[in-house]
């Protein structure tokens, strides 16, 4: 593949991480390689367990304490869900080479060159919704995924375990931390992999799974239906589809935005991304709808208000403030909220915001995106435990996160991340966390 960043001077996200400046060659730490194996099998064990919960047992969507027994309901991958993810995958990534768009910079590399990137998401996320559409409207979406939808789980896994091996074969990384079999599986090696113009992060990231996320959910929105009893989906659903379904939408239409967040910028492409952008996100964050199938409560006016709020608040402050953040890095002396900007400049030259959102804590928008996930999941009420799944986990991602990226800006500006650490006290939720 196509060598895209530097052997040495690439600012990890990750202290300590392979081939950074700060770490030199990579330590040999069996701690990592048993973390990154652990990973490797519960994180799929799990995504069954869920799934199981959710599909199995009439769709009750009640948990169970597994046995062994329960690995003989792990559905086996068929020739026709290969075939459909072939399809999909082949489709995306025809969408992705040829629909027209405008072409942007990414972020520097340690360099200083920059990548070039064609936002096309916008457009290839309307016509797969309409190809499915269309797909769904003769018969065959329904047909394939009602019969295909496990299989496919396990299908999906496969290619995503294959395809990280070949990331780790073929990949301009660091040769010393293939010495960390494991670890250089999971995290991966290579910044960015690319066959000429197509980049294979920017693609996982964004393209099947996500666009796969909102099809499912489209499509137990359509299974729901027939269960209602009046040949229309409840506000519960119509909710949680709206609210997933938009986000993706807005996230394709703030496609430049995403070549400054973490994972394009700092994260290799390994296992933990391709198997999380193909598999975690489109089987695990359309839970809630997929138990919404048989579970077709009724929510009162005030409770529907509420969640709406909720969600409408959390996405002012998730936009407003990954908003005002690329503005500030692409116009740093615009004003925020009307008056000049507060700012620490770090010895790097790097310029931190501390005003308008970012004045109120490190990870504002880190907020914006938990007040959201907790409304996707409210309107499934409270019979399970389940559909809670998502927001549970999605805060434990996000304080990790946040740790993480504080570790990692505390190494890289050391006394001027201090400075900005002591102007804005606050990790995510200010004057409580
Ligand atoms: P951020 O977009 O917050 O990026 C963090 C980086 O921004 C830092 O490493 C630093 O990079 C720079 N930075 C930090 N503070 C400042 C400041 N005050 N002023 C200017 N630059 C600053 O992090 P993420 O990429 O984690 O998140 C992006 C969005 O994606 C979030 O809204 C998050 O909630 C969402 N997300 C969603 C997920 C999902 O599954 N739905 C998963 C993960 C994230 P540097 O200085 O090196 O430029």
């Amino acid at each position: 593949m196509e060598r895209s960043e530097p052997p040495v001077g690439y600012a990890p996200s990750v202290p300590g991480q392979a081939g950074t400046p700060e770490a030199g060659p990579p330590r040999a730490s069996f701690g990592r390689e048993l973390v990154a194996l652990a990973g490797l099998v519960a994180l799929p064990l799990l995504v069954y367990y869920l799934w199981l919960c959710v599909s199995d047992r009439d769709n009750s969507g009640a948990l169970f304490v597994p046995t062994l027994a329960d690995f003989g309901r792990i559905p086996l991958p068929t020739w026709e869900a290969a075939l459909v993810f072939g399809a999909w995958m082949a489709f995306q990534a025809l969408l992705y080479q040829f629909l027209p768009g405008p072409w942007v910079q990414g972020a520097p590399l340690a360099d200083g060159r920059r990548l070039r990137y064609r936002l096309n998401g916008l457009s290839a996320f309307v016509i797969s919704i309409l190809a499915c559409w269309t797909c769904g409207y003769t018969g065959l979406a329904g047909k394939l995924l009602h019969d295909q939808l496990g299989p496919l789980l396990t299908t999906v896994n496969l290619f995503a375990f294959a395809l990280a091996l070949l990331l780790l074969l073929f990949g301009n990384g660091e040769h010393a931390s293939r010495r960390h079999l494991f670890y250089g599986y999971f995290m991966g090696i290579e910044l960015n992999p690319r066959i000429g113009t197509f980049d294979f992060k920017f693609f996982l990231e964004s393209r099947p799974g996500l666009i796969g996320w909102a099809v499912l959910n489209l499509y137990f929105l359509t299974q729901q239906m027939p269960e209602t009893g009046y040949g229309a989906p409840t506000v519960a659903m119509v909710l949680v589809v709206a609210f997933q379904v938009f986000y993706v939408a807005d996230y394709f239409a703030n496609e430049e935005k995403i070549l400054s967040t973490m994972d394009i910028r700092h994260e290799k492409l390994g296992w933990m991304l391709v198997w999380g952008d193909l598999v975690w996100v489109p089987f695990t964050y359309t839970l809630q709808a997929h138990y919404l199938v048989r579970h077709t409560h009724e929510l009162p006016y005030w409770a529907v208000g509420g969640i709406v709020a909720l969600n409408v608040v959390g996405y002012i402050v998730f936009r407003g403030a990954n908003s005002q953040k690329h503005r500030f890095r692409k116009d740093p002396g615009a004003a925020i909220w009307g008056k000049p900007p507060e700012i620490v400049r770090t010895a790097q030259d790097s310029l931190l915001l501390t005003s308008g959102w970012w004045g109120l804590a490190r990870h504002i928008n880190y907020l914006g995106d938990l007040m959201m996930a907790l409304a996707w999941c409210l309107p499934c009420g409270f019979d399970s435990p389940l559909p809670y799944f998502y927001v549970a986990y999605f805060l434990i991602l996000l304080i990790h996160r946040e740790r993480r990226d504080n570790a990692a800006c505390q190494a890289k500006y050391g006394a001027d991340w201090d400075a900005y650490c002591r102007k804005v006290p606050w990790r995510i939720i200010p004057y409580v966390y």
